[in-house]
């Protein structure tokens, strides 16, 4: 918002004022139906041609693990050209003289059979079906080379009839913005979406739902609400006005899934209908902190190098909605508790957990082991951060400070003086706590030593405890088990074999268990060999040992107890529910 106004500022001293400045890139989006059903979409692109007689369009290439994503465009043309040539798969250089300008206009579909589920990553890419539509920006809009942060319009051109239609681009003041809000936006559309716009703290919060859940949208919008007045309490503003956007995957029987993506002035979120309410709750608290954090907070660098301030961005945010949904009355201890022992059960059986954040970078999109690890890894060291802070001040500061130092300095200090949001955290808490935690970082992330949390971590009724555990061990190839249908790499000396489980099995489902927790006994119901059905149950525990850590809350306490014990864990003024 501060650039924003900034540049309105000099556009005002360079022009006259009567004349609008024009966009640098103008993109228009339209549906292209087939009688009845969405067959496509039509984009068009406004801009002049680059000094120098070349301008580079770059295609929307990957978006969230969707990949090759200018597949999906079709009849690219320009016109006001001389000359276009394909320089790669994703990219077009267009001669043209300098200034003159050019349109660009093609249309994207893809056509799928389905709906998109829970496995493969056509959620990740543009979702264009007969009766909806749902796509982020990313995955449909090019781009002129150059022009990230170049001004730009948008325009949404004719809702079908009986659809409605719903974009974080309408909150683009006289649909005006940066290319990068253009691109990093969502847009949804279908005949049977329910928009609701909400009030709270005096900007509207529009809730948008598509499909049919276990709970009806007021729940959800209400649950929106909750968490948008929370979060805007704590960091006492946020003001702006918000999208939240649900929208399905298809149902697979045994599975939940649930993802949110933060649009900066929304989040969209994709599950399957049968998630449960609860679920949601951290989720969102985690989607909507990230309106501050990386946006506010120092933000992220652009490119392959992205996920070197994950554990910032990502674990900080995991930390803060654990923390603030406790404090504001989301979830009770035992739901903190839980959210802390899942993280924690990952991270200790995850098997690179001591990777250094600079291999961690090298390798993040190609190793899916790797993806959760800066958001374990940093949030456990925001607690350790947070203990270090309150020990030193004596529990008159903590983390919540240095957040809001970073947010100020954010403001005031020249990027090149910290680079993104990992870089201003140890200015912001020297600043804020007089601490310097450079040794934490160096052992931490750079070297990827195992983050311990002392057994008074969080405080109050609540403590860590360090057990030594067979580690967890499924004694076949789980994921290639369920993506095939078929049990295989069943190993002849680990659990499942002692079970009865052999390769080949049909694999129908699985009941209960918990990943990374070898204490849990899991069962898998199987097709064997003779065509009988099956429900083969076993300890998951292979020969190996492991560390694992829990957070465990003490029993038998009076409501009263609880209460205390709530407001020493998630700090703050009042654990007071926001309603
Ligand atoms: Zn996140």
């Amino acid at each position: 918002m501060k650039a924003l106004a900034a540049a309105l500022v000099l556009s005002c001293i360079c022009a006259p004022a009567f004349a609008a400045p024009s966009p640098a890139v103008a993109y228009r989006l339209a549906p292209v139906m087939e009688p009845g059903a969405l067959a496509a979409l039509k984009v068009e692109m406004r801009f002049a041609a680059d000094a120098d007689g070349e301008t580079r369009l770059e295609l929307p290439k990957e978006w969230g693990g969707g990949e090759k994503l200018w597949r999906f465009v079709h009849d690219l043309q320009v016109s006001g050209a001389a000359s276009v040539f394909e320089a790669a798969p994703e990219t077009r250089v267009i001669k043209a003289p300098a200034g003159v300008d050019l349109t660009v206009s093609y249309t994207v579909s893809n056509p799928q059979a389905a709906d998109p589920g829970v496995d493969g990553s056509n959620f990740s890419e543009p979702i264009i079906r007969p009766d909806w539509l749902y796509v982020i920006g990313d995955t449909i809009f090019a781009q002129v080379e150059g022009r990230e942060q170049a001004a730009a319009s948008f325009a949404w051109a004719g809702t079908p009839a009986g659809w409605t239609y719903v974009s974080d681009l309408e909150q683009l003041k006289d649909g005006r913005g940066k290319v990068n809000d253009v691109v990093h936006s969502l847009i949804l559309a279908a005949p049977d979406l329910k928009v609701e716009t909400r009030r709270t703290g005096g900007a509207p919060v529009r809730v948008a739902v598509r499909g049919a859940y276990g709970f009806d949208q007021k729940t959800f919008s209400d649950l929106v609400v909750r968490i948008v007045a929370a979060e805007r309490d704590f960091w006492k503003g946020g003001k702006t006005p918000f999208l939240v956007t649900l929208a399905p995957l298809a149902n697979k029987a045994g599975a939940t899934s649930l993802r949110g993506t933060n649009l900066e002035d929304g989040f969209a979120v994709i599950a399957t209908p049968n998630t449960p309410l609860e679920m949601y709750r951290v989720l969102l608290t985690h989607e909507y902190f990230h309106t501050w954090n990386p946006v506010q907070v120092g933000g992220l660098v652009d490119g392959p190098q992205e996920p070197k301030d994950y554990w910032a961005s990502e674990g900080f945010t995991d930390f803060y909605a654990r923390r603030l949904a406790l404090r504001y009355g989301l979830i009770d201890l035992q739901g903190f508790a839980d959210a802390w022992n899942e993280a924690l059960a990952r991270y200790w059986s995850s098997g690179v957990n001591t990777t250094p954040n600079a291999r961690m970078v090298e390798t993040f999109w190609a190793d899916e082991a790797l993806h959760k690890l800066p958001y374990d890894r940093g949030s456990l060291l925001a607690v350790l951060f947070d203990k270090r802070i309150r020990d030193a001040s004596g529990g008159k500061r903590s983390m919540d400070d240095v957040m809001f130092a970073m947010r100020d300095l954010a403001g005031s200090t020249p990027k090149t003086q910290y680079g993104a949001v990992a870089g201003l955290f140890p200015i912001a808490a020297k600043q804020a706590a007089g601490l310097d935690f450079s040794p934490e970082m160096s052992r931490y992330v750079e070297r990827g030593e195992p983050v311990l949390l002392p057994a008074d971590a969080f405080g109050g009724c609540i403590t860590v405890k360090t057990l030594d555990l067979p580690a967890f061990d499924r004694g076949f190839d789980g994921a290639k088990s369920a993506e095939t249908g078929i049990i295989s790499g069943v190993d002849p000396a680990g659990p499942a074999f002692a079970a009865g489980m052999r390769d080949g099995f049909k694999r129908v489902g699985r009941e209960g268990g918990k990943d990374g927790d070898s204490r849990v006994e899991i069962g898998y119901r199987v097709i064997d060999a003779s065509g009988q059905e099956r429900l083969i149950r076993y300890r998951p525990e292979g020969k190996t040992r492991t560390t694992l850590q829990e957070l465990e809350v003490a029993s038998g306490l009076s409501a009263e107890a609880q209460a205390g014990c709530a407001r020493a864990v998630a700090g703050g003024q009042a654990a007071a529910a926001v309603s």
